[in-house]
Formats: C-alpha cells, sequence, structure tokens
C-alpha cells in the first residue's frame, strides 16, 4: 500500500467511525429534486455479483436509482420532485464489457434501473484472438500481463449491446478506438465521435444521447467537445461531483467512480460526496475551458 492509499483508507477509517459520512448523506437528500449523482463504474465479473447486490441495495435505500431519461427530468421537470426526496442516482459503465452485459445489467434492472454503457465500438468488434491486445493497448495501458481476467478484456458483442437497448439501458459512445481527445484534427475528432455514434445507432436503431470521453479529466479539449455537442445531448466527464441541474448543463455532467470490488466502508464514503472538495479545481477547470456557462446565469 503506498502512502496515498493508506491516507486514503485513513480518512474512510475516520470519517466511518465518527459517522461522518452518514450526516453528508443525509444534507444531500435535503437538497433532493434538484440534485443527482452518476456513477461510473467497470467491470461487472460474476465474482462480485452479491457485493454488487449490496452496493445497490444500500444506494437504493439512500436515492433514487433512475434511467438516463428519468436523469433528464432534472433539467425538464426539476420542481416535479419536491424537497426532501432521495436524489437521483445514475449508473454508468465504461468500455462495454461482456460482464456488464451478463451481470451489471440484469442486477440495475432487479433494482427497477436502467444503465447508460458507453461503448467503444471498435473493440465491440474485436474478433476473441484480439480483444485482448486491443485492451492492452487501447483501453488499459497500465495493464499488467498476467493480472487480466477474462472479464477485464472481454467486450460485448454488437448483437448484445443491441439486446442492452432494446431492454431500455442507453448506449452511449465512448470514442470509436477509446481515444484521448486532445491535439486532435478535425478528421480524426469527426472519426472518433461522428463514425462512434452512427456504428452504435446502426446497432441500437436509436438515436445516442450520451457521450464519455476516456482517461483522464483533462483527455479532451474545447475543439472536441465541440464535436460532442454536435452529436450527443449528454457529456459525461472522468470528474467527481455532485450535478445540481441549477448550476449545471447536461453538456457537461460529473461522474463519481464506485467500483464493484470497492469495500462497503469504501463505497459508503464515495457515495456521500466527501471526496467531492477535492475535485473541485478540476471542475473549475474545465468548466472554463469549455466555456459552460451556469445556467443561473442564463436567467
Ligand atoms: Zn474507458
Amino acid at each position: 500500500m503506498n502512502y496515498r492509499s493508506q491516507a486514503r483508507a485513513l480518512l474512510i477509517r475516520t470519517a466511518t467511525l465518527a459517522r461522518v459520512d452518514e450526516l453528508a448523506l443525509r444534507m444531500q437528500n435535503l437538497k433532493g429534486g434538484t440534485h443527482g449523482l452518476v456513477v461510473g463504474v467497470h467491470e461487472t465479473p460474476a465474482s462480485l455479483q452479491s457485493q454488487f447486490r449490496e452496493q445497490l441495495e444500500w444506494a437504493s435505500q439512500h436515492f433514487t436509482i433512475t434511467t438516463l431519461e428519468g436523469f433528464a427530468e432534472l433539467w425538464a421537470r426539476p420542481q416535479a420532485s419536491q424537497a426532501g426526496s432521495r436524489p437521483l442516482l445514475l449508473f454508468t459503465f465504461d468500455d462495454g464489457r461482456e460482464s456488464n452485459y451478463t451481470v451489471g445489467a440484469p442486477l440495475l434492472e432487479s433494482f427497477g434501473g436502467r444503465g447508460v454503457f458507453f461503448v467503444v465500438p471498435s473493440f465491440a468488434e474485436c474478433a476473441a484472438d484480439h480483444a485482448l491486445s486491443f485492451y492492452r493497448s487501447r483501453i488499459n495501458p497500465n495493464s499488467r500481463p498476467g493480472d487480466e481476467q477474462w472479464e477485464d478484456w472481454k467486450p460485448m458483442s454488437p448483437a448484445q449491446i443491441g439486446q442492452l437497448a432494446a431492454r431500455g439501458h442507453a448506449i452511449g459512445s465512448h470514442t470509436l478506438m477509446h481515444q484521448r481527445l486532445v491535439g486532435l484534427s478535425p478528421d480524426v475528432l469527426e472519426r472518433e465521435i461522428g463514425d462512434s455514434a452512427r456504428q452504435l445507432t446502426s446497432w441500437t436503431k436509436k438515436p445516442v444521447d450520451a457521450f464519455a470521453w476516456t482517461f483522464g479529466w483533462d483527455a479532451v479539449d474545447a475543439n472536441a467537445w465541440k464535436v460532442i455537442q454536435r452529436y450527443h445531448r449528454f457529456c459525461f466527464s472522468p470528474c467527481a461531483g455532485a450535478i445540481d441541474s441549477r448550476l449545471d448543463s447536461p453538456s457537461l455532467l460529473w461522474r463519481r467512480e464506485i467500483e464493484v470490488r470497492f469495500s462497503t466502508a469504501e463505497y459508503r464514503f464515495l457515495y456521500s460526496g466527501l471526496m467531492d472538495p477535492w475535485w473541485g479545481a478540476r471542475r473549475r477547470r474545465l468548466r472554463k475551458m469549455l466555456r459552460v456557462s451556469d445556467n443561473t446565469n442564463l436567467e
């Protein structure tokens, strides 16, 4: 365990002992109506199925697990939910792994939710013998050979993606090739964003409303973001924060990464939002770079 993860573990233990995380959650619930939370997940292996169910059970007691359409109501009808109601919670899954199809989606459905699955079309089209090398070179360059389980690198097929869409889940784009979107030419941007959306529509027969960029919070620039706006209504960042529809716009949404393998203390701490201030400077930099005006400034 390195210094940073030791410090994080200590913080989580202290917050749990002091019940600060429960208090933070209760305050979050007071702000229902205009508030929502988006969680980002990667692999959902069968070995962690019961752990994920426990997390969903706990989350459903503090939030209203919803769908992308349900989440959009934060902007369409914010007054529809009364203050004091539970904040909306939307689950998103990155990269399009088969374990999301076999384990993640059915579990979420059993709680009445539907997810957003951010798919990489070129990964979904990989033949079985090519998927692992695509995963190592494009999806997770930090992956160490020998460490990967098949759940990490086996993609969903185009047919499975079509079935998820038919069951009411949203299929979002995660670029055509799992590309960083900084400093790219207009042609490459059009391929990575436009072609990806067209390919997904051909598999789902539905418009692709959602997009999530890859890698870190800063792996996007203003040119890429403009192209994203042309194709997608919702743009999800890998930058943590709660969403307040009075301040945030669907074109730049925050997500907290809460993996199914996280311990009970760890995920409760992350749901509580106590780590969000640590991401504040990044949210401000992204807003500035992408020139997203606060909705309040438009009134
Ligand atoms: Zn990814």
